[in-house]
């Protein structure tokens, strides 16, 4: 029974009926911008913006998210909906509100989805007490996962009170995990199944289920802003195409390899360091004094990956923050030039995440993390210390990790995923040890000996040895 009929039904009311209806807007007045819409312009806020290029400034906001062919069809058209309603927020600004908190649930219909495709009609789960023998369940849909998992929690409970009861776990790979099929179940397994990538991702997968969470037990009234949104659905797209397996080209949380070219660099005694395209050393220049040192590197003038620690380059340690390759020097411009010219190097393009690095500590000092085919090729003097291996995306992340191995006891976690930092401890020990738990997660690592060339006049990691 309406509202309405019950007031008019009970009694004690006033004589007159109080109905109480939603204003009716005209197709015109549904069609008028809203004036906070306008506001957002390319420029940030600012004056109101015409509601025409309004349009097209919402549009080419999240023009570029786009997914692969062989994203399944569910999440490419719940993902396509996001993205065609997006630019009505010029109509209803809180169109952007509607899409945000909609993207957050996508993202886990996107797991959801892609744990059918993975598990290809069948999931199997093992006792972690050994109690009970593996158990292999048939499943066509997520609901087929979500009764299986239930019904081996009941079982669970069920066990004699003398005997362990036990714990079952999903079998992913080699590994098992406590999966009960909700998101952070969905989110462990696809960390497991090598789908989802990244430490300092992981921590960002974390936050936005926080914010899914949030959403679907919403506690209070809130607004996104267009940018927000834009956002969201670009980090949707990222998600959802990297669980299908393609990661994005300069992407924000799972980004493709990236692309490294030939680079000089040059320094002289008076603390001047610059960096240039190697072809740069054709110029004729009258700088003398200088050192010329050619690498492989991904931040090059004038190339999208910043590297604030691109001048600290060391041939033996990991001290700039995308990987950087040694390929010659130092010596002079034309020796460099002779070189470039008789080698005629090539770039190449390098993946930049859940890289593995090892780091000495010796005698209370803990120095750079060095790429495990380097610490293999150290001699026996060098190799004294305790070790770390750590996966991390960038050098500084594991340095900070074992760094902070050192301070408050419960800080950082000595094993798998750091809970406080984007790191993941694969082994601390001898120099042995930490190279055996390099090989575990790369492979055989094949020693090599790069000349102990670095960039003079260091800042941000003055020891090394
Ligand atoms: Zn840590």
């Amino acid at each position: 029974m309406a509202l309405c009929e019950l007031l008019m039904h009970s009694g004690g009311l006033p004589t007159q009926e109080v109905v109480t209806v939603a204003e009716i807007r005209s197709l015109e007045e549904l069609q008028t911008p809203d004036s906070t819409a306008l506001i957002f312009s390319p420029f940030g806020l600012g004056g109101a913006m015409p509601p025409e290029r309004s349009a097209e400034f919402l549009q080419r906001l999240v023009a570029d998210c786009v997914l692969a062919p062989d994203v399944a069809e569910g999440s490419r058209r719940e993902f396509d909906r996001l993205q065609r309603l997006f630019p009505y927020g010029l109509l209803d600004y809180d169109v952007f509100t509607v899409v945000d908190d909609r993207a957050l649930l996508v993202m886990e219909q996107a797991l959801r989805e892609r744990f059918v495709q993975w598990c290809a009609c069948a999931v199997t789960f093992e006792d972690a007490n050994g109690v009970e023998s593996p158990r292999s369940v048939d499943v066509r849909t997520y609901d087929d996962v979500l009764a299986a998992v239930k019904k081996l929690g009941r079982r669970s409970r069920r066990g004699p009170q003398q005997q362990p009861s036990p714990h079952w776990q999903l079998k992913v790979g080699s590994t098992l995990i406590d999966f009960n099929g909700m998101l952070a179940g969905l989110r462990t397994w696809a960390r497991a199944a090598g789908l989802l990538r990244g430490q300092r991702t992981r921590g960002i997968e974390h936050a936005m289920s926080n914010l899914r969470n949030a959403v679907a037990h919403p506690t209070g009234y809130h607004r996104t802003m267009p940018v927000e949104t834009a956002r969201t659905l670009h980090d949707l797209a990222e998600l959802i195409n990297q669980l299908w397996g393609h990661p994005t080209p300069g992407g924000r949380l799972y980004p493709a390899p990236v692309e490294r070219d030939i680079v000089v660099m040059a320094w002289n005694d008076e603390g001047s360091v610059l960096m240039a395209q190697a072809d740069a050393l054709r110029d004729d220049t009258d700088a003398d004094g200088y050192l010329y040192l050619l690498i492989r590197s991904a931040s090059c003038p004038g190339s999208r990956y910043e590297d604030a620690y691109w001048a600290e380059f060391d041939a033996r340690f990991e001290t700039t923050q995308f990987p950087a390759e040694y390929l010659w020097g130092p010596g002079s411009r034309s020796d460099a030039l002779a070189w470039l010219d008789a080698e005629q190097p090539k770039g190449d393009t390098v993946d930049y995440v859940d890289r593995v690095f090892m780091l000495r500590e010796h005698n209370g000092q803990l120095y750079p993390p060095m790429h495990p085919e380097v610490a293999a090729g150290l001699t026996g003097e060098e190799q004294r210390g305790t070790w770390h291996t750590v996966r991390a995306d960038f050098p500084e992340h594991a340095f900070a990790h074992v760094r902070g191995l050192n301070g408050s006891p419960d800080a950082h976690s000595r094993t798998g995923e750091c809970r406080n930092c984007p790191a993941h401890h694969l082994g601390s020990g001898s120099h042995e040890q930490a190279l055996r738990a390099a090989e575990d997660v790369v492979g055989v690592v094949t020693p090599r000996r790069p000349p102990a060339v670095r960039i003079p006049g260091t800042i941000f990691w003055p020891h090394r040895f």
